[in-house]
């Protein structure tokens, strides 16, 4: 039994992991082109078709709305943007509440702030981390008026069910599958399955263009208004008449040409780079699935995961030791492994409820929302799994080759052989 790098033993993983690359040479060739042509933006905040962007952005959105099946998309310089372009678009009264997940990042939150509406925070399904359809219908109350469902680590939430619950109580459902891009939920992609729905493009994601984000929606009203708010919402998007346009608040959250020419070649590698996850995600459970006391990640049999993050759980109580234990262990090997994911409802900007100035706004809006809680224990099982179990393998960071797979598992077995070392006495 070779000793722990924790107490001084050699690490398991020798050298750095390469970080995982999406790009080669047909990037450089798209973005060549762009810089040749002079013209790295083309959007102008006036009525005329330069309202919607100049011809790489129109292309890259063509490409999207084919290569997902659905009827619009709009690019945006981030998906933080595409967020709170997409909350924006569902021209919620200030105070109202949306429900969203707490296990997400946090912009899938703050997007519903930004336009002075209320988060109210979803427990998760302990075996999928996606949202709990069961929390959603505790979280519904007279103001709700929306849910943001996420397709977290890359595998599609419940939308058929949380799309009935939204029929059932008039909700309007967005879905963040920033994590999800080419994900399949019953034949359908992760992203066009609610009233607005899109990827992440920044670099930490399965394809990326830099920065950028890509919303989708089959209604004309919303891809319209969301067209407007990424273009100071001072345009006419086609050619309503003046007294039909609505007043919205606009921001410049345009994606450039140089963006959207590598978005376009990227998205013709997505099938390839999703099937290069699953096969690492493959080789890890295969590696792993005998480790007493992990639990590998769930697959829903009517839906594809696409892996960004590789999410295992440990039963502290069956090995004797705690996670933070294992994980320190696992960190001192090398591994990559994420010690936490999120539980945003314990954020400050929630327990303080001040999101902006000093006041506490938008929470003071309605008497309805003092009833919103945020203390520790309104969403037990992230809370539980964050703390005791969560142990996450960014897949989408490194490029895990065989011998880098091979290093990885090691580590992992190199603990599991040493967790008696590892018990607190
Ligand atoms: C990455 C991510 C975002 C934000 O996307 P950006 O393009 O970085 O602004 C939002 N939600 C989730 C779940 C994400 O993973």
């Amino acid at each position: 039994m070779s000793k722990l790098a924790l107490f001084g033993g050699d690490a398991a993983v020798s050298g750095t992991l390469t970080p995982f690359r999406s790009h080669g040479e047909e990037e450089l060739q798209a973005v060549r082109q762009v810089m040749n042509s002079g013209v790295l933006s083309d959007f102008v905040g006036a009525s005329g078709p330069k309202f919607l962007g100049g011809p790489r952005v129109r292309q890259f959105e063509y490409d999207s709305q084919l290569a997902f099946g659905v009827e619009h998309a709009v690019t945006f310089n981030s998906w933080t943007s595409g967020l709170i372009a997409a909350v924006g678009a569902l021209q919620l009264e200030p105070g109202d509440q949306v429900i969203v997940p707490t296990w997400t990042m946090s912009a899938t939150a703050t997007a519903i702030l930004h336009w002075n509406c209320v988060p109210v925070f979803a427990d998760i399904d302990p075996h999928t981390f996606n949202i709990s359809i069961q929390s959603i219908e505790e979280c519904i109350t007279s103001r709700t008026r929306a849910v943001i469902a996420v397709d977290i680590f890359g595998q599609s939430a419940d939308m058929d069910e949380i799309n009935l619950l939204a029929k059932k109580y008039d909700l309007r459902v967005i879905s963040d599958s920033a994590q999800a891009p080419g994900a399949l939920y019953r034949g359908r992609y992760a992203g066009t399955l609610a009233h607005i729905g899109g990827y992440s493009l920044n670099y930490h994601k399965h394809i990326h263009t830099g920065e950028g984000g890509i919303a989708f929606t089959d209604d004309e009203g919303y891809a319209e208004r969301l067209q407007l708010i990424r273009n100071h919402g001072e345009a006419v998007v086609g050619d309503a008449p003046e007294s039909d346009r609505v007043g919205v608040l606009g921001y410049n959250f345009r994606l450039g040409e140089l963006e959207a020419a590598i978005g376009s070649a990227q998205l013709v590698k997505l099938p390839e780079i999703i099937a290069g996850r699953q096969s690492v995600a493959t080789n890890l459970i295969y590696g792993l699935q005998n480790l007493p006391g992990l639990t590998m990640p769930t697959v829903g049999e009517d839906r594809t995961h696409v892996f960004y993050v590789f999410a295992l759980k440990v039963d502290p109580t069956s090995l004797g030791v705690r996670k933070d234990r294992i994980v320190d262990a696992l960190l001192a090997e090398g591994a990559p492994v994420m010690r936490r994911y999120q539980n945003l409802h314990l954020l400050p900007v929630y327990q303080k409820r001040v999101a902006y100035g000093t006041g506490s706004l938008p929470w003071s809006l309605s008497n309805s929302n003092s009833t919103v809680r945020y203390e520790r224990g309104i969403c037990p099982t992230a809370e539980r799994i964050n703390e005791d179990e969560f142990v996450g393998i960014p897949t989408c960071s490194y490029e895990f080759g065989e011998s880098e797979l091979e290093q990885v598992l090691r580590a992992f077995c190199k603990v599991w052989e040493n967790l008696s070392a590892l018990q607190e006495r």
